[in-house]
C-alpha cells in the first residue's frame, strides 16, 4: 500500500528511542509508511548523543528507558543549543497523575500515554512538524505602509 499522498514533511527525519523491541518494529513500520526518515535509539544515552550528532526534525521519546530515562533525556537535549525547540513527543506507559505535567515542564510538546493509537501519533507528528512555533522570533510592532 503506498504511504498517503498527502503525508506533510516527507523527508523530516524523526529519531524514535524506544527499548520496547515490538513498539520499535511496530513504530519503525508505521513511521516509515508515512514516508518519514528514521533514526534509532535503544535507550536515553544513546538518545541524547544521536540527537546531538544527527539533529533530527523530531523526537518520539519513551519515557522508561534504560540507562537514561526519557525525563532526564529530554532534560539534556533541552540544554544542547541547537535543539532547544525540536519538537519532543513524549510516551510513557505510565498514566500516573502528573506524570503529564513532569513530561511537559522538562521539555516536551506532547504526550501521548500507551497503548499509542498509532493514527493519533501520525496526526501529533504531522501538527508538531507542520507549526512552528518560531519561539526565537522577535516580537515585532511594526506597521506595514
Ligand atoms: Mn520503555
Amino acid at each position: 500500500m503506498p504511504p498517503p499522498a498527502a503525508a506533510p514533511q516527507k523527508t523530516a527525519t524523526i529519531l524514535l528511542a524506544e527499548d520496547t523491541p515490538t513498539n520499535v518494529v511496530t513504530l519503525m513500520d508505521y513511521l516509515d509508511y508515512l514516508g518519514y526518515r528514521l533514526l534509532f535509539a535503544e535507550d536515553g544515552l544513546a538518545a541524547v548523543k544521536i540527537a546531538a550528532a544527527q539533529q533530527p526534525d523530531l523526537i518520539l521519546m519513551d519515557i522508561q528507558m534504560p540507562r537514561k530515562n526519557g525525563l532526564e533525556a529530554i532534560a539534556e537535549i533541552r540544554q544542547i543549543p541547537a535543539l532547544q525547540h525540536v519538537p519532543i513527543v513524549a510516551l510513557t506507559a505510565l498514566a500516573m497523575p502528573g506524570d503529564e505535567v513532569r513530561c511537559l515542564r522538562v521539555g516536551a510538546d506532547a504526550y501521548l500515554t500507551k497503548p499509542v493509537h498509532l493514527k493519533t501519533l501520525g496526526a501529533t507528528i504531522a501538527r508538531l512538524l507542520t507549526t512552528p512555533p518560531y519561539p526565537d522570533a522577535p516580537s515585532d510592532d511594526r506597521m506595514l505602509e
